[in-house]
């Protein structure tokens, strides 16, 4: 160690400090790796491996960017999760004795960067703090680049993955025993790619969390920011509080309020509830286009896409929020033109959010300043437009929140110029008559000019060189330029300074004095132009809480006049709100597939009634490609609308609000993870069971689907019967299967009925119609939608052939029979034959033989198997040999 350079020594020690980071180290004009980070980032960011000899044996792996360039390097190592600290000299390297000091500025964190090209506009970057204590789980929600601060706390593990999958974090703190509480770690870290790190115990001390948050918040007490019923949610704010700070190395002004909720007052879906229903991303491609958000999202400011998201995200239970919402969209559906005015008038409004967020990281450049200043200056027209909308109690709220900050808009407008320059520290930032110092420091550069070209027409004449010219470069300073040809007629006081191609350039003692005069007035002039422009960027900062309020209520009057226009624009209805638990929709639309449509008139509508009492359970049949999934995601998304405020497709809809939605897809329709299928759909089915309520509303497409016909009709058969009955669950229930063996169960259970989407038959044809009728399909048309599908009609033909065969012992007398039993105890259907147009069984018909299936388990190719595949062909080969057996 002795051996090692003193840089070195340095180096070693400040990354021995951050083990987990990767170390940008600040030498002259990069920013230089070593060691394994040196390994890591040029294999990530495929830049070329170098060395330096630092006094070691070998030379230590080396590779560095420039500094100029580390901003997008660094954003890109953060994205692929790593965190990047970044060692800086903090002294001028030309006045230091002995090696430059350097310290670390900031670390930068997937969930803390602020980098305005790293962050997607309209999405919230949060960072997740988890607190795993006896049992319960306090979590702190922050977005760094918006200053949004939350808090909560849940006592079931189900409930902590409903909020990560909720606020979906890029980052995750966390204590040692939340790794061992029983979640998903890999999972959240693989498939969710989240950076997820536990903090050293020192973070989870509870006392030193309560006194962290009082002084961020400046107040005396928790009570009085109501959070105190929140203790471990407490911990998890102290800690996430402290891990900002240290990661950004300064305060953290921009976050002024911290937002305590308890989970269950807002609409809990579980992921695969979000997914099932892409309310904010397709399952396929993860766009926005195809979800519910991408319909809904007419906002004309990041701020108002991010409110949005967040509506979508948390849909709302209390009545009387939803109608407030309600009330402000129809005000402006009322009053279009003035909605359509406040529209443009919001257009050109920046994020204000996210310029706040640079102002107190002191990041933000006079650009951010004067483009701060053209979005407020649009305030006072937004609030006049408002007036217009008059009698609408939530919309006066919003005005009354909105603070035109003249003052602000006044001062930036004084101070600094209208096409500032994007560096701070060389000047041109500071309008004229803001300060008389700038003021005659400009006039002394004015000033220069003149005594410049009187010294160059006073050279001219004493010297007769008729074309000598002063020119100033960067490098050079000031200096005579006198082309070859004039050479010999260059005075003896004249200093050579550079020799260009065909003419050299040279100084004197009167020009240097003149340059030194002008050029420290221009120093002195960007000095204090730098000073001027810090003090208006705090004086904007010091006003922090007025505009975050500003910034959020135009936010909100951005999402109330995108859900208007949308509403008007897709014809949407006001649908009316209650808590009689009546589900009554007419001519229902699903939002998305209809936009989707080249004409909006394709999509054929369909009414929905549901109840508590008789017509709680819809079992909907209908032949592959009926529109049964349509159909009851459709419902399920008018809820969700009508309960995030907004309107909804539809002619008319009266909603009694849900609890929660659940949505299940059978497996087939289902592109999940690497599970087994048939597993992930029945653990799915198992959590709706069990946390389902009375007020829920259930979505169970084609559930049973990923295991044999009989397991799979027998298990669909008793979960209807299990929510059916009031004392076990008694929720609202749409159910579509290709069972249509299950239709028996209507008369059978009263709170059931039938309903099958109507399809024509033409002759051995089908025709779609797209219209959902009382009653149940009695046959699955499979045949047919092959046909449709085109699988050759020797193919078709021949199954039509079996079909027949196989109806003559159909399984629907079987069931029959069951049905005619009581309740869930009775028998068992035992396998005899199989579906009538189950085509995945016809093994049942050729003559297996032992070796038959010998040699099909010698064939198989299992390094090429997925689970799911090995799962089928064991099934299939059991089954081959138990219907062997039974022939
Ligand atoms: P199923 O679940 O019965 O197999 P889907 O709901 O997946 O059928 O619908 C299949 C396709 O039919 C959808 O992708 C959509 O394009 C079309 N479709 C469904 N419902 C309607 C409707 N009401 N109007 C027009 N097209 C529809
Ligand atoms: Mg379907």
């Amino acid at each position: 160690m002795d051996k090692v350079s003193p840089m070195m020594k340095h180096y070693l020690q400040t990354k021995a400090e951050n083990p987990d980071c990767i170390l940008f180290y600040r030498l002259g004009d990069f920013y230089e790796m070593f060691f394994d980070d040196a390994l890591t980032v040029s294999r990530e960011m495929e830049l070329t491996l170098t060395g330096k000899a630092c006094g070691m044996d070998k030379r230590a792996p080396m590779c560095g960017v420039p500094f100029h360039a580390a901003d997008s390097y660094l954003n890109r190592l953060v994205k692929k999760g790593y965190k990047v600290a970044i060692c800086e000299q903090v002294e001028d390297p030309k006045t230091a004795k002995g090696i430059v000091k350097r310290d670390i500025i900031r670390i930068v964190t997937p969930g803390t960067n602020i980098d305005q090209g790293s962050l997607e506009e309209s999405r919230n970057n949060y960072i997740m703090s988890l607190v795993y204590f006896d049992n319960r789980t306090g979590i702190a929600i922050s977005d760094v680049s918006t200053g949004d601060f939350y808090l909560t706390e849940v006592d079931r593990l189900k409930s902590v993955m409903d909020e990560i999958s909720k606020y979906s974090p890029t980052e995750i703190i966390c204590n040692d025993a939340f790794m061992v509480s029983g979640i998903n770690i890999e999972d959240l870290r693989g498939r969710l790619g989240i950076c997820l790190n536990t903090l050293d115990a020192h973070y989870f001390d509870e006392e030193l969390a309560g006194r962290t948050i009082m002084d961020q918040f400046k107040v005396g007490s928790l009570t009085g920011l109501g959070i105190s019923d929140f203790p471990t949610g407490i911990i998890a704010a102290g800690a996430l509080l402290r891990y900002l700070e240290d990661m950004a190395r300064s305060d953290l002004s921009n976050i002024g309020h911290i937002t305590p909720y308890l989970a269950y007052k807002y609409m809990l879906l579980d992921s695969s509830t979000r997914r099932n229903l892409e309310l904010t991303e397709t399952m396929r491609d993860k766009s926005k286009r195809g979800s519910l958000l991408w319909v809904l999202d007419r906002t004309k400011t990041a701020m108002g896409a991010r409110m949005l998201r967040r509506f979508i995200e948390q849909p709302l239970i209390d009545i009387d929020e939803m109608k407030a919402r309600q009330s402000a969209i129809e005000a402006l559906m009322n009053n279009a033109i003035c909605r359509d005015e406040i529209r443009e008038y919001l257009a050109p409004v920046y994020d204000l959010e996210r310029i706040m967020s640079r102002i107190s990281y002191k990041t933000a450049n006079p650009r951010d300043l004067l483009s701060f200043r053209n979005s407020i200056s649009m305030l006072p027209a937004i609030k006049i437009a408002l007036e217009d909308t008059k009698g609408c109690a939530e919309l006066e709220r919003l005005s009354g929140e909105i603070d035109v900050l003249n003052d602000i808009c006044d001062l930036i407008g004084s101070a600094i110029v209208d096409e500032p320059p994007l560096a701070i520290k060389d000047g041109g930032i500071i309008r004229d008559g803001y300060n008389n110092d700038i003021d005659s420091y400009r006039q002394a550069a004015v000033n220069g000019k003149e005594w410049l070209a009187r010294l160059e027409e006073e050279t001219r004449q004493s010297t007769g060189i008729k074309n000598l010219r002063i020119k100033y470069s960067n490098v050079f300073g000031y200096a005579f330029e006198v082309t070859n040809s004039n050479k010999d007629l260059v005075p003896d006081h004249f200093v050579r300074k550079q020799t260009l191609t065909n003419c050299e350039r040279y100084t004197t003692q009167e020009l240097k004095e003149l340059e030194d005069t002008i050029l420290g007035a221009k120093e002195k002039l960007n000095g204090l132009e730098y000073e001027l422009f810090c003090d208006v960027r705090d004086r904007v900062e010091a006003e922090m809480s007025r505009i975050q309020k500003t910034a959020k209520a135009i936010a909100l009057l951005d999402v109330y006049a995108s859900l208007s226009y949308v509403a008007e624009k897709e014809h949407y209805v006001k649908p009316l709100l209650s808590e009689n638990g009546i589900i009554n929709i007419k001519e229902g639309r699903h939002p998305v597939i209809e936009r989707m449509m080249d004409r909006t008139d394709l999509f054929i509508s369909n009414d929905t009634y549901l109840d508590d009492n008789k017509h709680m359970i819809s079992i909907i049949t209908g032949p592959n490609m009926a529109g049964k999934s349509t159909y009851m995601r459709q419902t399920a998304l008018i809820v969700l609308m009508a309960q995030i405020g907004s309107f909804v497709p539809a002619s008319s809809a009266e909603i009694g609000i849900v609890d929660r939605i659940f949505t299940r897809v059978g497996a087939s329709d289902d592109l999940g993870s690497g599970q087994s299928t048939f597993m992930v759909e029945m653990n799915e089915v198992a959590n709706i069971l069990r946390n389902a309520s009375s007020k829920s509303l259930l979505i169970l497409d084609e559930i049973g689907r990923g295991t044999s016909t009989y397991d799979g009709l027998s298990i669909a058969w008793a979960v209807i019967e299990h929510i059916a009955n009031k004392k076990l669950l008694g929720a609202k229930t749409l159910f579509a299967t290709h069972y249509h063996e299950l239709t028996e169960l209507e008369g059978k259970i009263d709170s059931v009925s039938n309903y099958c989407i109507a399809v024509k038959e033409k002759g051995d044809d089908i025709v779609f119609l797209r219209k959902i009728i009382k009653g149940g399909a009695d046959k699955s048309y499979g045949i047919q939608v092959a046909k449709l599908a085109g699988i050759p009609a020797m193919v078709t033909d021949r199954a039509r052939q079996i079909c027949d065969e196989l109806a003559k012992s159909d399984i629907t007398l079987k069931v029959k029979e069951i049905s005619a039993q009581d309740g869930p105890k009775g028998r068992k259907p035992k396998p005899k034959h199989y579906d009538a147009v189950d085509l995945g069984q016809m093994s049942l018909f050729e003559s297996t033989t032992d070796e038959d299936v010998i040699e099909e388990l010698k064939s198989i190719d299992i390094s090429n198997l997925t689970p799911l595949d090995a799962l089928n062909t064991l099934y299939k080969l059991q089954n081959d040999l138990k219907n062997r057996w039974k022939a």
